[in-house]
């Protein structure tokens, strides 16, 4: 099974207007310019989704957004909901750890807004991952079990087909250390044989990506594992030619 390699920006609460548009305009140049073998989508923060969309407007760059509500609409100030989001943006990341541990988010929640996602046509990037201190007790592999199952067990094999996996260890992420090439792949195979419990005729088409500190001097070999599919990236996002040669390095040709 060939899986395209998926390079995702995730901007956090970075970038001024003017920065964000020079981002996506890099981005497009890298991926419009010189076809490269490798998808690229965007999250920018909330208000910067509309202006990045022109920007993007006929690029094969695609649109995300870093988070939304699981409800549909009402009295819910400050959110966002996946109806609001679908018009501009394909993906949405879903239980990213800083909404995880940075605004206390728990499964059920998760689980709510990665259907909202699904049910607004969009796909779900689905975060996972332990803290340090679950892999230094040795219970990296139990922490990602419960939270994919969490998210996806039940759901038509349909729809997980339509899902992205990234496995970013919390400890690994805006830190400068990273998993090994060899845990990221061990934990990668680990959500595949999930995936395949859940839903075993999609498993191997699901991309499953590693992320936490992934920059272009590293992204070759976190991602060389045959079930990393690609890179969920933060810091190294903001950087243009950084992000540009981070893609280049992902891309891969195709297996037979
Ligand atoms: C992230 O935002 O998911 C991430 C992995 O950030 P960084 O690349 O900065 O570690």
């Amino acid at each position: 099974m060939s899986r395209t390699p998926l390079a995702i920006a995730n901007w956090k609460m970075n970038t001024d207007l003017e920065t964000a548009r020079v981002l996506a305009q890099a981005a497009r140049e890298t991926l419009d310019g010189e076809p490269i073998a490798v998808e690229i989508a965007i999250c920018p923060p909330f208000p910067w989704i509309v202006p990045v969309a022109g920007v993007l407007e006929g690029s094969a760059v695609g649109l995300g957004a870093q988070d939304c509500s699981p409800e549909p609409n009402g009295a819910f100030t400050g959110d966002v909901s996946a109806a609001m989001l679908s018009p501009w943006c394909a993906w949405v990341l879903v239980g990213h750890s800083e909404r995880r541990h940075g605004h206390g988010e728990r499964d059920a929640l998760i689980r709510r807004k990665l259907e909202a996602v699904l049910k607004e046509g969009m796909q779900p990037i689905l975060c996972v991952g332990e803290l340090e201190a679950d892999r230094d007790a040795g219970r990296t592999a139990e922490v990602v079990q419960h939270q994919v199952l969490a998210a996806l067990k039940g759901l038509p094999a349909s729809a997980i087909a339509r899902c992205v996996v990234a496995y970013e260890p919390v400890w690994a992420i805006g830190t400068g250390r990273t998993a090994t090439a060899g845990d990221a792949q061990e934990v990668a195979a680990q959500i595949r044989a999930l995936l395949t419990s859940l839903a075993s005729e999609h498993a191997a088409a699901v991309r499953i990506l590693y992320g936490g500190s992934v920059k272009a001097g590293n992204v070759a070999s976190l991602t060389a594992g045959p079930d990393v599919d690609g890179a969920l990236v933060g810091g190294a996002s903001l950087d243009p030619a950084g992000f540009a040669e981070l893609c280049r390095a992902l891309a891969r040709p195709a297996a037979a």
